[in-house]
């Protein structure tokens, strides 16, 4: 007879690891199947996220910023002596270490909390059963009560520019480049693009953003798609527009054409490295056998209900595998609501606040509905705006590009949106986070006692702007 669990998930990324855990800490007796293994044949924990996305690319982020912050320490005056360098492979094995302490980290809270690994490509059989095939291709089928589906995602490649060893790369890649390239191309104007971009950019490197679309971060609120804009021409970032890749040629075989067309028609340009990030796409290949009564939508991206069941009974599904934004965050909370749900509580998940952020510098951090939303819905509304260039808090730390929106209902006071362009706006973003969950009105804001000098003080100043009442700009409201 095989063995049997209460719960078994298929996947280790922050949506797979959090919903193990959980239900393990829920008493349920848990497994967490992982394919990934590393070159010493050991499971790799963390998925996407803690390996190649997430946590390695705010590691280089960081890193980069830290470097020109101490570029221009003189405004501090800070004398720094010499001109500043980086050691670009030292920052990489930085990143890398973090990278193997949080991934290790998983291994030790799973033993910590007894959910049982198996190491393997999971398969999902009918009647709840998992196939678990090791890397020497021993198959065993184990039996469940419940199965949580958190395969996540892979990259898009596209056909005009195949991925190429060190030359042409996705995020994997574009994460280990160990020197600083003169020239680099990057296809997509998207998050993964822009914060790649931002590394290599505030290393010196020429980057050019190549973007199909003619619109800037169409999804983004326009004052935020707008200021970045700006902000990222400034940092010397070529975002072009309109652009879209039809070609790639390996030159030499050390560097690339890349031929795009725009409106003034075919063009080309030479880089160094390019790094292509279109996108990513739901990983379902041989998870699922033809018998295992779980469907996938029209987009690939398997089939969910709001509570992340899927079509057969005692199958759940999390994560970037499913439909709503790829994002890490909603993952794992995802994974808690599914494991909740099993252990036979109540729980549901608030599609409609999830942060989202991109971790250039500024940061771009906003939650809930745009004005454009907002304005299509036909829903009345009040905009307060209050900008970072007015407070001390931000003028005290020079960081002063960028500003808080809150968008409320004109009737009701709730608040809709809150969208942010500022230097530590993805921590900002959970107080309006907060504040949204708890059905806040913009006088709740208003009311809150925030610290001084903080530069949290401006989402406080954007509320009352709501209804003309900042006190540090000028933004009365006609009665
Ligand atoms: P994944 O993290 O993709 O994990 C899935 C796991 O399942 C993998 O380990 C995979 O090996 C395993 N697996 C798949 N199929 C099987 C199978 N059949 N059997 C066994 N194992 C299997 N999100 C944010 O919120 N914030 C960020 O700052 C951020 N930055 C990012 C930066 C980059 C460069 C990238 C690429 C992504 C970033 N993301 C970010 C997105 C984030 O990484 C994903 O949303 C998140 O990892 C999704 O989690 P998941 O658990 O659904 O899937
Ligand atoms: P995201 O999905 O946020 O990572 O963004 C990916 C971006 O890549 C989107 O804005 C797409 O419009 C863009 N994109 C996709 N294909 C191409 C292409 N061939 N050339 C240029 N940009 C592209």
């Amino acid at each position: 007879m095989s063995q049997k669990f209460d719960v078994i998930v298929v996947g280790a990324g922050p949506g797979g690891y959090v919903a193990a855990i959980r239900a393990a800490q829920l008493g349920l007796n848990t497994a967490c199947v992982e394919k990934w293994v590393d070159d010493k044949g050991a499971a790799v924990l963390g998925g996407t996220c803690l390996n190649v996305g997430c946590i390695p690319s705010k590691a280089l982020l960081e890193s980069t910023h830290q470097f020109h912050k101490a570029q221009h320490a003189d405004v501090h005056g800070i004398q720094v002596g010499g001109e500043v360098t980086m050691d670009v492979k030292a920052m990489v094995a930085r990143k890398n270490k973090i990278v193997g302490n949080l991934t290790g980290g998983i291994g030790g809270l799973f033993k910590a909390n007894g959910v049982t690994l198996l190491q393997g490509m999971g398969k999902l059989l009918a009647n709840k059963q998992v196939e678990v095939t090791a890397a020497d291709g021993t198959a065993t089928v184990y039996d469940a009560e419940n199965v949580i589906l958190a395969s996540g995602s892979v990259p898009v490649n596209i056909p005009p520019a195949p991925l190429t060893d060190g030359l042409i790369l996705d995020n994997a890649g574009a994460l280990d480049i160990d020197e600083v390239p003169e020239r680099l191309g990057v296809i997509g104007a998207g998050v993964i693009g822009l914060e790649m971009g931002s590394v290599w950019a505030r290393l010196g490197t020429k980057v050019t953003v190549l973007e199909a679309m003619d619109s800037f971060l169409a999804a983004a609120d326009k004052d935020v798609a707008r200021d970045a804009a700006k902000l990222f021409k400034k940092q010397g970032l070529d975002i072009q527009l309109g652009a879209r890749v039809t070609g790639t040629e390996i030159v030499d075989g050390k560097e690339v054409k890349v031929f795009f067309t725009d409106a003034k028609g075919e063009q080309e340009i030479t880089v160094d490295k390019l790094i292509v990030a279109v996108g990513r796409k739901p990983q379902t290949n041989g998870l699922l056998s033809e018998d295992s009564g779980v469907k996938l939508d029209e987009r690939g991206f398997i089939f969910v209900d709001e509570q992340c069941r899927t079509d057969a009974p005692g199958v759940y599904a999390i994560g970037d595998s499913v439909r709503g934004p790829m994002l890490a965050h909603k993952a794992s909370e995802e994974g808690i609501m599914v494991a909740d749900i099993i252990a036979g509580h109540k729980a549901q998940m608030n599609y409609d606040v999830i942060p989202s952020i991109i971790y250039t510098h500024p940061e771009l951090a906003w939650v809930g509905k745009t004005e454009q939303e907002l304005k299509a819905d036909g829903v009345k509304i009040k905009v307060g705006k209050f900008p970072f260039a007015a407070s001390g808090r931000a003028m005290a730390a020079d960081d002063t590009d960028g500003f808080v929106k809150i968008i409320a209902d004109e009737e009701t006071d709730r608040i809709l949106g809150v969208h942010m362009v500022g230097g530590i706006a993805s921590e900002l973003i959970a107080q309006a986070a907060i504040a949204m969950e708890f059905c806040s009105s913009a006088e709740d804001l208003q009311l809150t006692v925030f610290a001084h000098p903080t530069v949290s003080e401006a989402v406080h100043e954007a509320a009352l702007a709501v209804d003309g009442h900042a006190i540090h700009i000028a933004n009365r409201k006609k009665r």
